[in-house]
């Protein structure tokens, strides 16, 4: 990005310059037509009023070949009145058409008379034969000369024209030649001086390309070119210069020559001569550089709005980049939401189907637990009803025998056999009433209250009612009571529970060397929780599986029924309670009764 931006600068830094450098070029060529077509102007005014200024000299030399004495001098110059009145003649002209000398030459190029006839470098006498104006004159045509005067030093214009013997007489007749000439010599200087304000440099160059008038006077009498051997001799052989060494202007110290160069040119009189302009190259070269300085102005303003435009552009596109790059985070956003979304009811429709698998599951569970419970019902009636018919069977069995036997002795008159018998059947029959009382107890649900029950008031009742078991056994019951716990259930039937516990407990420390049975109350886990731990021999691994099972027992004969645990057990489970037994670390059973509490225990 930073290289393109810089390439892009460096390239248009590059046009511009090229821009600025044809510009210049072209104004520069520009101003040089411009300055051209001005000088032109300039100098068709100047070539104008050079030509008006010869023109109204033209026919003064003419108009003075008409004077009176001019032929009476010419055909005797020593008619010295008719010298004079012609030098004097001569001085008023010259003074009225302001022109420099007037002099007239006899036919061999002498002077008899002239303007400055009493001036120090007078003419008179003096001999210009070889003045290229007066051979013009001489063969009859009008002379026309620029030179500098070889006896004034001074350079000027001028105009010869013929005079013949009669005046009368048309110019060119071979059959008479002139017999003198008279000459007008015009001054340019003045002429010279309205070029001074032109800040271009103007030159009138003869047809030698010598500069003879310029508002550059360091120009003047030198030439455009280097003069040929010719036409040195030439200038040599008519003096017209004064015999200066005539140089090339481009030979000129640089100061000097300045402005020298391109220029137009215009020719002016028929003598050769060419009025020239030199453009000002400074005004040109300004010229030129203004317009470059414009049009690098031009490349400028451009240059920053094209910047503009860039950074306008590049900020449409960094904000289309960031619009699109939005966009494409909203469309991910969407799709990440819509994702999430899909993936969450997924899981919500999972959870809503585990919810219910799990509640069919719980209501199969409790119907299960339901079945279960009715099935280990059914499955302790049954136990029950085995039990009970076995227990039953044995003294019914032994009742139907004595019976049977009592009516063989009545029948011999055995009575005393009769009487032994009926007393076996008073035993069998008491046996199984007190089987059957035992279970009343386990098929009754309540019979009594359900109240609050004071735990250690009931270990307490349970203890004293089997106090005379203990004192026969010698053995120690002892109470701790950590919590005093309150419970909800029926005070007759936890007493019940607990007298089976400590007659089980007082049963397996009868043979121990130490009979000793604790009685812990306690809340643990918000429940009261009821210890009796013995000193006895423990529950056996064959036995701990039987433990609640009905008429499960281990004791011999009538001393037990197997009753007493699986009794309380239900007791206790119908008080939401539970009855669990355990082997104490320490030796002995430790039977452990859970009930819940009624209300916060007091210490
Ligand atoms: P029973 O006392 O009539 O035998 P139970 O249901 O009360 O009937 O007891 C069943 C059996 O549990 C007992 O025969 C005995 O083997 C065992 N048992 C009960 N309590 C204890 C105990 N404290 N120590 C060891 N065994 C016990």
């Amino acid at each position: 990005m930073q290289s393109r931006r810089n390439l892009l600068l460096t390239a248009f830094l590059a046009a511009s310059l090229l821009v600025c450098g044809a510009t210049y070029q072209l104004a520069l060529r520009r101003a040089l037509a411009d300055q051209q077509g001005q000088g032109a102007a300039q100098l068709q005014i100047v070539a104008l009023d050079l030509e008006s200024i010869l023109q109204k000299y033209e026919t003064l030399p003419f108009a003075l070949g008409f004077q009176a004495d001019v032929r009476q001098v010419l055909a005797d110059p020593g008619d010295a009145a008719a010298v004079d009145r012609l030098n004097r003649a001569f001085k008023i002209i010259q003074q009225q058409s302001r022109a420099v000398h007037i002099f007239m030459l006899d036919a061999g190029g002498m002077t008899l008379a002239s303007s400055n006839w009493d001036e120090e470098f007078s003419f008179v006498g003096r001999d210009f034969g070889f003045r290229p104006y007066f051979r013009e004159a001489i063969q009859g045509r009008a002379g026309r000369f620029y030179g500098i005067g070889n006896i004034s030093s001074e350079p000027g214009y001028f105009i010869a024209q013929p005079i013949y013997r009669r005046p009368d007489q048309a110019p060119s007749t071979p059959s008479a030649p002139p017999i003198g000439v008279v000459v007008v010599k015009v001054d340019l200087a003045e002429f010279e001086h309205t070029w001074r304000s032109s800040e271009a440099p103007i030159a009138l160059t003869d047809g030698g390309g010598v500069v003879f008038l310029s508002n550059r006077q360091q120009w003047k009498y030198h030439s455009l070119d280097q003069l040929s051997g010719t036409q040195q001799r030439e200038l040599e052989g008519t003096h017209q210069y004064a015999d200066l060494p005539i140089t090339p202007v481009a030979a000129l110290p640089a100061t000097l020559r300045e402005g020298f160069g391109p220029h137009v040119a215009r020719p002016v009189t028929q003598l050769g001569w060419q009025l020239r302009l030199f453009p000002s190259q400074a005004r040109m070269m300004r010229s030129a550089t203004l317009a470059t300085l414009a049009a690098a102005l031009c490349m400028l303003a451009l240059g920053i709005s094209l910047l503009a435009w860039y950074q306008h552009r590049s900020r449409m596109q960094e904000r289309r980049q960031s619009r699109a790059a939005l966009q494409r985070a909203a469309l991910e956003l969407d799709q990440k939401i819509a994702l999430r979304t899909q993936e969450l009811t997924a899981a919500n429709q999972a959870i809503a189907a585990r919810f219910e698998k799990l509640q069919q599951t719980e209501s199969l569970l409790r119907t299960t637990q339901n079945e279960l419970v009715q099935a280990g019902k059914l499955a302790m009636l049954g136990q029950m009803a085995a039990g009970v018919t076995h227990e039953l069977n044995q003294p019914l069995a032994a009742i139907r025998a004595f019976a049977d036997n009592s009516v063989k002795f009545l029948a011999r008159g055995q009575t005393e056999q009769v009487a032994e018998n009926l007393e076996h059947i008073s035993s069998a029959s008491a046996n199984m009433g007190k089987i059957i009382g035992q279970l009343k107890g386990f098929a009754r649900k309540s019979g009594g209250q359900v109240a609050q029950v004071e735990l250690p008031h009931a270990i307490e009742a349970a203890v004293l009612l089997l106090a005379r078991d203990i004192e026969q056994q010698g053995a120690t019951v002892t109470r701790e009571v950590r919590h005093c716990a309150h419970i909800l259930g029926d005070a007759v039937r936890i007493e019940q529970v607990l007298v089976n516990l400590l007659r089980n407990a007082l049963d397996a420390v009868e043979e121990a060397p130490v009979k000793q049975v604790r009685v812990l109350l306690d809340i643990e886990h918000g429940q009261a929780v009821l210890r009796i731990r013995d000193s006895g021999g423990g529950i056996s691994d064959e036995v701990a599986p039987h433990l609640f099972e009905p008429f499960f027992t281990t004791k011999a004969g009538s001393r037990g029924l197997g009753l007493g645990l699986a009794i309380s057990s239900s007791i206790v489970q119908a008080m939401n309670g539970q009855l669990s037994a355990h082997n104490h670390e320490q030796g002995g059973a430790e039977f452990v009764l859970r009930l819940p509490l009624l209300q916060a225990p007091g210490p």
